[in-house]
């Protein structure tokens, strides 16, 4: 491999990633439908590519990125909610546009620019405006403007599906009779009732869900940009639409040169007649990152978010949550370590080579964002420093590895600045009895737990090693 690689969901294989020619790089990646707190799978995401972002940047440099992303703060869902709350829908977007700003923040995503939706309805109209001019979108009386589909017949390259199958996308918002194609979406509604809506020259109303992201990403990229990122859910409808709403718009290909979609975080089964499920706003079966904040500090849960490869799918489960803390622990532990060592003149030199773990690193994120496997060579690292750790690493070393944990921490965001430090003679006792588990004497180290647990803290093993936490 030669440089970054990305999987291009657009040609379904590994691509190696060049930027265009201006060097500066456009990402957008869609943001939340803010009827509700988000929930830790929405995050997944939202972690996820924050780390693209940061890394781009450090690769790139800061101002060689921009990264944008949506608030949707006009759609069904919230009307309904509003509805069913009796409050304004527009009031009730912008208090979770708050929250999910606080959340983003509390949870150390730091990289996007935010666009609300509602604050693009100029450039929304107008690219309703184009499509109609160009015939690519009709007007149904007393409803709304669609898309027809059959003007675009590039429609499902991304998800390999065709216009006839987009009927399973068929939401109630875009379900008329009078459409040309069962598939057609719209890309503004009449207004009805009291539903917020804006005046527009082919009547009042308000953007379909597809349009407002092109119409965000138009104004600030141009019709053509470099990476657009989601959730698998959106792949098909939603990001199909914006294709076919912004290459008929501009008459330009691609839109976008890089599509990448994450996996999902899924609900283990409670029982043996429930089924694995996406968690999902929708069916109510979710945990929210704003109480999940509360018990666990946000870089446990980054490195739990984190710990599997973005495509693959991710268990929410209080064992993988423990998996997480018990890293960080490690972590936190070995940089405490190192920063002791740093007057140290005398010690002995690293057995480790820091620059090939550093490029092994970093060959793992440019291997299309292997993040759990460069977190392997960085566990690595510690389990071959940590002896000489003890036994006293010279400063020059130290130095070293610490600024390669601080290079890891701007982009990962995984090593906390402050954590309950566990007292020196509880990790002693942890440390002897990872000794008598490593000769299988299971006798004395059942006898440390006991010490240990009489202590006032409990341990748990984890693949990252013990877990000590202070009894509740
Ligand atoms: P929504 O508010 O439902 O539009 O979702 C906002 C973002 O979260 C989108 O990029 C979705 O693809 C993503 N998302 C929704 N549910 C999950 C999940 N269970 N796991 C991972 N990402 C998700």
């Amino acid at each position: 491999m030669c440089g970054m690689e990305i999987y291009n969901t657009l040609t379904k294989k590994k691509e190696s990633f060049q930027p265009n020619e201006s060097v500066k790089i456009n990402m957008f990646v869609c943001g939340p439908t803010v009827y509700d707190y988000i929930h830790i799978g929405n995050a997944r995401t939202f972690v996820f590519f924050d780390v693209v972002a940061k890394y781009l940047k450090h690769k790139y440099g800061d101002n060689n990125v921009n990264y944008i992303q949506n608030i949707t703060d006009i759609d069904n869902k919230i009307i309904e909610r509003a509805d069913k709350e009796g409050v304004n829908p527009l009031e009730l977007a912008k208090k979770y546009t708050e929250t999910f700003k606080e959340d983003m923040e509390s949870l150390g995503v730091s990289s996007p620019e935010y666009k609300n939706a509602t604050d693009h309805i100029p450039q929304v109209i107008n690219q309703v405006q184009t499509l109609l001019n160009k015939g690519n979108a009709y007007i149904i009386e007393n409803d709304g403007i669609y898309f027809d589909l059959s003007t675009f017949p590039d429609y499902g390259k991304l998800s390999n599906r065709t216009a006839l199958m987009a009927d399973d996308a068929v939401s109630r918002i875009d379900d008329s009779d009078k459409k040309r194609n069962r598939g057609d979406f719209a890309i503004w509604k009449f207004k009805q009732h009291n539903d917020p809506s804006w005046s527009a020259p082919f009547g009042e109303g308000r953007p379909g869900w597809h349009i407002e992201d092109t119409a965000i990403t138009e104004k600030y990229f141009g019709p053509q940009y470099d990476l657009h990122g989601g959730g698998q859910d959106l792949m098909f409808p939603h990001h199909e639409a914006e294709i076919a709403q912004q290459e008929s718009a501009s008459g330009l290909k691609p839109f976008v040169r890089y599509w990448m979609h994450g996996g999902f975080l899924i609900n283990k089964p409670v029982s043996s007649t429930d089924r694995e499920s996406k968690m999902s706003k929708s069916t109510g079966n979710f945990e929210t990152a704003h109480e999940l904040l509360k018990k666990y500090p946000k870089e446990v849960l980054r490195f739990y978010l984190l710990s599997s490869h973005y495509r693959a799918p991710l268990s929410f489960n209080e064992t993988s949550l423990n998996q997480a803390e018990a890293g960080i622990q490690r972590i936190n532990e070995f940089k405490q370590n190192l920063e002791s060592t740093l007057n140290n003149e005398n010690g002995m030199g690293s057995m480790a080579n820091i620059s090939i773990t550093e490029a092994e690193f970093f060959r793992k994120i440019e291997d299309d964002f292997n993040i759990p496997e460069a977190l392997g060579q960085f566990f690595n690292l510690i389990r071959t420093i940590n002896p000489s750790l003890k036994s006293g690493l010279n400063k020059n070393d130290a130095k070293l590895i610490l600024e390669f944990v601080q290079k890891i921490n701007k982009i990962l965001g995984i090593i906390p600045n402050e954590q309950e430090n566990i007292p020196t003679d509880i990790s002693r006792l942890s440390d002897q009895r990872e000794l008598y588990r490593a000769e299988k004497n299971w006798e004395k180290s059942d006898e440390i737990r006991l010490q240990i647990e009489s202590l006032g803290y409990k341990i748990e093993d984890t693949v990252y090693g013990p877990l000590l936490k202070k009894k509740k």
